[in-house]
């Protein structure tokens, strides 16, 4: 393949860039942003214009292997098949797991969900997205009946006022944070407020930034709806109309005491301001609200500021959660998640149960919700999980008290790991491997923040004998029996069954409808958001997807803080840095990227360093109850004294000891699941 440039979309973060890829004929690749497509017009960040440097035979896996020796796929499947059939048969379809990743890309998920909820039978299929955005599905699914983004990017370019939660976009949002810069640059009266602990690249944008606490988001937003409702702000009519929970929701709010969130009196004033004299308001967030053991109360109470004002779903109006992975929106809406089913239809309900029972024909739908990611992997170190099959993602390094994870892989007797490369931390962990095709190698579609399904497209020949994911799993599905629902022969094939039950759930009044693709040309498919054919933005009339049409203000209390104890008296802030992709298997192939910053890191207040003897690029160890990672100190005042950043990129992979998730406590919220990933607590000592 070469010539003419191949459309396609970047393979990191949720803005969802279209790239156009143009190969040399010998392996190469030159990269550009796609001038046409929506959600970057031509712009790419570091990350994605380096896509190039990233491809390329280096240290791929190639051929199955089974204990460490090549095997010819057939075996390697027979083997796969041959098991999990056993573990039904012995211990039930509860034996068996899938941990799956906000990498894969549409299809693979759709076979994937297919494969387990429908014909294994049970609902233990999970992905990293639950580290990333289930506080948002939870919080969506509590406020609108269901995990709609109302809003679009255009809403940040026409906003008056930008609130930005929890979220470094110009670091983890690149592109986004561009068009909301020019937006500013152009329109200097469009203000930008951040609200974060922690002063970043982004918070120079910004007007105003709010270095609140901590997990006390609630705090703040109860605060101001309390004021919202003090100065007569309300939308009375809105409310009357669309909304129901206002008054328990407003004495939850009266009852918080924003002193908790450790800010200036004049900046807390000047916040709730700016917001309530500003109509035309988008509060942004990411995971600064949503890796807590709070995330799903802190969505709802930003959500509830936007539904009391009836400012949402119209131009520059409205909460806004922006995805981390290419596709953590392609999983949710394709049930990705443990607790959910295709298309946007819920497991817990009968109804939708039956209809997708029905759709696919399955012998054995899940009718329970299956387990969460923290939970799936304590199952495994209980002794419970007979067959793990991971796919494209690296736990090991990634999910909280990784030690512990590496510990439970042990227990289970078959863990079969899809990858690009043998050597993750998680890779040399399987007894089999199965060689996974890479960006620019595989065919499928992907669903970016403001829900624009785009085409990842091939442009490069499959290596070796690595194969798609849809591809093994729908070869299992066929091993085991189920040789009619598992006959695709093409993502295309897959993609128009996703889009006919789509077309069902739309009939049972769901938010998802990609209905009008069944018929598109798969190849040429541009980039088009959902609903397809239908308003842009969700929600400025009502029509929420409760039994009653109405959306839901929820109460929700502030927690106390945590008293600090005296062994691990400082908190540990996990995040991404702007040049490195989640555990570094692909960005950390490119020299380029590494140039930006070479090794981890740990960001400590100068008042902190003083007390504890830390000088700048002293050596440094951050201790958990969990672990100890080894790390550079960076004497800096962007933290605040009594907190510490430490990236979470680097892999024993890349650097021996700096794992931080290894330190991280597996602490989830109670509603969505998702790790308080920002929330561990830590001792420092100089190396
Ligand atoms: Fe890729 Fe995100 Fe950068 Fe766009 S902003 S080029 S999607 S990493």
């Amino acid at each position: 393949m070469s010539g003419a440039p191949i459309r396609t979309t970047c393979p990191y973060c949720g803005v969802g860039c279209g790239v156009l890829a143009t190969p040399d004929g010998a392996g190469g690749v030159a990269i550009a942003g796609d001038p046409e497509h929506p959600a970057n017009f031509g712009r790419l960040c570091s990350k994605g214009s380096a896509l190039g440097q990233t491809v390329g035979l280096d240290g791929r896996l190639l051929a199955p292997r089974i204990d460490g020796a090549e095997a010819g796929w057939d075996t390697a499947l027979d083997l796969i098949a041959t098991r999990i059939g056993a573990a039904i048969e012995t211990r039930g379809p509860e034996s068996v797991a899938i941990y799956g990743s906000g990498q894969m890309l549409t299809e693979d998920y759709y076979v994937a969900n297919k494969l387990m909820k429908g014909f294994i039978g049970a609902a233990n299929i999970d992905t990293n997205s639950r580290l990333c955005m289930a506080s948002s599905v939870a919080g969506h699914r509590r406020a609108f009946g269901s995990d709609t983004v109302p809003g679009t990017y255009e809403d940040l370019e026409e906003a008056d006022l930008v609130v930005l939660v929890g979220s470094n976009l110009a670091w983890c949002h690149p592109v986004l944070y561009q068009r909301l810069a020019a937006a500013k640059a152009a329109r200097p009266a469009l203000r930008v407020v951040t609200v974060d602990p922690r002063r970043t690249a982004t918070t120079d944008l910004a007007d105003l930034h709010l270095p609140l606490r901590a997990d006390t988001d609630v705090a703040l937003f109860n605060a101001l709806l309390a004021e919202i409702a003090r100065r007569g702000a309300v939308d009375a009519d809105y409310l009357a109309a669309h909304v129901a929970g206002f008054d328990a929701a407003l004495d939850a709010a009266r009852a918080t005491d924003a002193a908790v969130t450790g800010l200036a009196a004049e900046d807390l004033a000047a916040f709730l301001d700016l917001w309530i004299g500003t109509e035309r308001v988008v509060t942004v967030y990411s995971q600064g609200v949503n890796q807590s053991a709070a995330g799903t109360d802190k969505v709802n109470a930003i959500i509830n500021c936007h539904l009391a004002t009836g400012r949402i779903g119209r131009p520059g109006m409205g909460p806004f959660s922006v995805t981390g992975q290419p596709n953590a929106m392609g999983g949710r809406e394709v049930g990705g998640l443990s607790n959910m089913l295709a298309a946007h239809l819920d497991l817990e309900n009968p109804t939708h149960r039956f209809l997708v029972g029905q759709f696919w024909n399955a012998p054995r739908l899940a009718a329970t919700p299956g387990l969460k990611a923290v939970d799936l992997f304590r199952a495994c170190g209980r002794g419970e999980i007979e067959v793990l099959w991971i796919i494209g993602t690296n736990p090991v390094v990634s999910l909280p008290e990784a030690d512990a994870v590496a510990e439970a892989m042990g227990r289970v007797p078959l863990v079969i790991v899809s990858d690009m490369f043998a050597t993750t931390d998680t890779a040399r962990r399987a007894h089999v491997l199965l060689p996974a095709l890479g960006w620019g190698e595989k065919s499928g579609t992907v669903t970016n923040s403001e829900r624009r399904v785009s085409r990842q497209r091939p442009f490069l020949p499959a290596p070796g004998e690595a194969r798609p994911d849809w591809w093994a799993l729908a070869e299992v599905g066929r091993r085991l029996g189920h040789a009619e629902a598992f006959a695709y022969e093409s993502p295309a094939e897959i993609f128009r069954e996703y889009a006919a039950l789509s077309a069902l759930a739309a009939a049972e009044g769901r938010d998802f409808d990609i209905s009008a693709l069944v018929e598109a040309d798969y190849d040429a498919m541009p980039p088009a958001q959902w609903p397809v054919g239908g308003p842009a933005r969700f929600f400025a009339g009502g029509g929420f997807f409760t039994p009653d049409r109405k959306g839901r203000m929820i109460a929700v209390a502030q927690a106390a803080p945590e008293a600090r104890a005296p062994r691990f008296p400082f908190t540990l802030n996990t995040g991404r840095v702007r040049d490195q992709w989640h555990t570094m298997t692909r960005t950390g192939r490119s020299s380029r990227l590494g140039q930006h910053i070479s090794e981890p890191f740990a960001e400590i207040n100068p008042e902190d360093a003083g007390a504890l003897g830390i000088g700048a690029a002293d050596l440094v160890e951050v201790t958990s109850p969990h672990g100890t990672a080894l790390l550079r100190a960076l004497v800096t005042d962007r933290v605040l004294p009594g907190d510490v950043f430490v990236p979470m990129h680097w892999s024993g992979e890349f650097a021996a000891r700096a794992r931080v998730d290894a330190l991280v406590p597996a602490v989830v919220d109670p509603h969505s699941g998702q790790p308080a990933s920002k929330m561990g607590r830590v001792a420092l000592r100089r190396h």
